[in-house]
């Protein structure tokens, strides 16, 4: 069932609804994910680099001391004793100079003359080396800058508090290390000669260009959340709003997509709904004198779809009125051009629902298929349904009467099953009563029902009425209804319902 297949199931809707209110919202949180990311990345970068030009300003006060004190290195303590102290004292981060002789030194600014081999170690650049600490500050990290030409050396220490005080200030929420040759002073001043640890968010690590010496930068594990929890919260619930909206919109559009109404009206476009054609015969030369005209649902998935199955959600939904005009302006355009051949008025039924009689619409649309036929070729008649009878108000009135002038006739279709009055049938104007196919299929079986299809053959004799028999099946049916002087038999004794391109190759046969 093509309607009911449409319907999907219960879970699945929800879980579309919210795959649909979801999608933004994941898709937006990764986005924002990659923005906090970049951003972090791009915070650490500047760090570094702020951290580099400050060393590098740093280093450049204390080299310029070593440079200036390397020419006086080799002459007399006493004599240059000063201008190592004045070195000190003008320059705001050297804590004190030291002249050397022959990789000793002999000089020191804190102590005049002295006597201690160079310390060793890994210096990097050959220049720079960064010590746990000192005899004077042994619990104090700081950083040696050394000149060396042959025998001549001079030297200036830096403070480590300098250093780790830039580390702080500069570095802020970033864990900032600076790293020297194989050794690294944190923030927090401490000396450590193990491997520079590593960040787990946006490390970067930067070398000064001047000075053998890098920072090494990054953020604490779960940076990029707590960045994104303080940083987007008005985006957040942008997002949140975004997912409940798109949520809707998806349930929405299931709702329409799998509404019978939805993929009727798609169906309608498609010209899915065709006609198919079946034969009515006169009663007693079994010639046929017309047909009537069944809808079938011409489904792309299901295949051909039985009026039943649809029908109800056509009337339900509004949608049989123009579905109705569809298959009129078919049956036409498949027939007319056969008309010029009908040597008696031939007879075409079509099935009409009480919704379509509401106003005089169905005037025009009468009007519009009997003028594709050639003039007189053709009996166009309307099957009403006993089943639903049609209100009488001042406007059916008035569309029975303008049926009636454009040479309309009128069928009272499954008599039987319903109440109609006499003074229903005569108010509009009915013309044939097709005998509902139940009673038709009770001959020769049950005898009540054989009483009822005689006295309705009866009435529509007294009636003046014009009658044909549905659903003949058996021979036994039709001999017993041609006896009974019904009119027009119809029925798979005489042919099934067929596409229009069967009927029209079965006729020209014919
Ligand atoms: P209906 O108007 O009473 O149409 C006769 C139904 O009986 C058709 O079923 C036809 O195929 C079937 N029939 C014909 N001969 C025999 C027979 O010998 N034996 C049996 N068992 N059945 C036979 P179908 O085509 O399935 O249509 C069913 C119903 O759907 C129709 O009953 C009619 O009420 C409705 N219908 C069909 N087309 C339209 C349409 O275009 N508009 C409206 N409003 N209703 C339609
Ligand atoms: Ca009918
Ligand atoms: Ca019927």
């Amino acid at each position: 069932m093509p309607l009911k297949a449409k319907t999907r199931k219960r879970s699945i809707r929800i879980a579309v609804t919210l795959a649909s209110g979801l999608l933004p919202v994941l898709l937006g949180g990764v986005i924002l994910y990659m923005q906090a990311e970049r951003a972090l990345k791009q915070d650490v970068q500047q760090t570094a680099e702020d951290a580099i030009r400050q060393f590098d300003l740093m280093f450049d006060n204390t080299a310029e001391a070593a440079h200036e004190l390397l020419p006086l290195a080799g002459k007399s303590c006493s004599d240059v004793n000063l201008a190592l102290r004045q070195q000190v004292t003008r320059r705001p981060f050297v804590r004190s100079t030291n002249l050397i002789w022959d990789d000793t030194i002999y000089c020191s600014s804190l102590f005049g003359d002295y006597h201690e081999k160079i310390p060793a170690g890994d210096y990097a650049g050959g220049r720079l080396l960064l010590m746990k600490g000192n005899l004077v500050t042994p619990d104090t990290a700081l950083l040696m800058y050394r000149l060396g030409e042959r025998k001549q050396g001079a030297m200036s220490y830096l403070d480590g508090y300098h250093l780790s005080n830039t580390l702080r200030m500069i570095g802020g929420n970033t864990l900032l290390v600076l790293q020297v040759g194989p050794s690294w002073l944190s923030a927090d001043g401490q000396f450590h000669d193990d491997a520079v640890p590593e960040f787990p968010v946006a490390q970067t690590r930067l070398g000064s260009s001047r000075y053998a010496f890098g920072v090494v930068a990054g953020f604490p594990e779960g940076e990029t959340w707590r960045y994104m929890s303080s940083e987007y919260p008005p985006l957040f619930s942008l997002l949140i709003f975004f997912g409940v909206v798109s949520g809707f919109i998806g349930h929405a559009l299931q709702k329409r997509s799998s509404s019978p109404t939805h993929e009727m009206k798609r169906a309608l476009e498609a010209e899915e709904f065709v006609p198919y054609f079946q034969a009515v015969v006169q009663g007693d030369s079994k010639k046929v004198s017309g047909i009537e005209v069944l809808m079938r649902w011409n489904h792309p998935k299901e295949g051909l779809v039985r009026p039943d199955l649809f029908i109800p959600f056509a009337e339900h939904s509004g949608l049989i009125v123009p579905m109705t005009r569809s298959l009129m302006q078919q049956t036409g355009a498949l027939l007319a051009p056969l008309s010029a051949s009908f040597d008696e008025p031939f007879h075409i039924g079509i099935n009409i629902t009480a919704s379509h009689c509401l106003d005089l619409e169905l005037v025009e649309d009468c009007r519009q298929f009997l003028a594709a036929f050639a003039p007189g070729s053709i009996h166009l008649v309307l099957e009403l349904t006993e089943r639903e009878l049609i209100e009488p108000t001042a406007v059916t009135h008035q569309l029975f009467e303008q049926l009636h002038e454009l040479g309309v006739k009128i069928a009272i279709d499954d008599f039987g099953t319903g109440h109609s009055s006499l003074g229903y049938l005569r108010q509009f104007n009915v013309d044939f009563l097709k005998i509902d196919q139940s009673f038709v299929a009770m001959i020769g079986i049950d005898t009540l029902s054989s009483h009822i299809l005689d006295t309705i053959i009866e009435l529509a004799v007294k009636l003046d009425l014009a009658m044909v028999a549905e659903g003949v099946e058996t021979q036994a049916q039709s001999d017993y209804l041609t006896a009974h002087n019904v009119n027009f038999l119809q029925g798979y004794l005489f042919g099934r319902p067929m596409s229009g391109a069967e009927f029209i190759s079965a006729l020209s046969d014919h």
